[in-house]
């Protein structure tokens, strides 16, 4: 029996919104050291509103979860109301994690204020991992 819940393993199986966007406007990149979980959040922008997201996860099944339920609650959101989802809400979405998990449902919604800070400062971090992926497809040989 696992310590997961039905709603949480179908998350971590088929994760929505995973992969990195190619033409991101913004990335948050937040890691929790305790767990050694890392999320690389990244939002397409327009107007005021995300259009668009991707995530990227080295974590446990918890992390990949809630980074999957995060990016489905925040699609088609404006920025400020991306900012009001919480892990309460993450949590929500998940029908709940085991106590030990609970503090991975924090790695989206930092991530997602690291990446409201890239935006602001001009998307640079988004950028530059724009950069470093056309960097290497161009040393992949064909
Ligand atoms: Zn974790």
């Amino acid at each position: 029996m696992s310590v997961y819940n039905r709603e949480l393993l179908d998350h971590f199986s088929n994760p929505r919104h995973a992969g990195r966007l190619p033409d991101a406007d913004a990335l948050g990149v937040y890691g929790d050291p305790s767990c050694g979980d890392q999320m690389w959040l990244y939002l397409k922008i327009e107007g005021e509103r995300i259009v668009r997201v991707g995530f990227e996860v080295f974590g446990c099944p918890a992390a990949v979860a809630t980074a999957s339920a995060f990016c489905e609650l925040v699609t088609g959101r404006t920025l400020d109301e991306g900012l009001e989802i919480g892990e309460g809400d993450v949590l929500d979405a998940l029908a709940g994690l085991p106590d030990e998990k609970i503090h991975c449902s924090l790695l989206a919604v930092m991530a997602y204020r690291e990446a409201m800070t890239d935006y602001i400062l001009g998307g640079s971090a988004a950028q530059a991992a724009r950069a470093r992926a056309a960097a290497a497809e161009e040393t992949t040989p064909k």
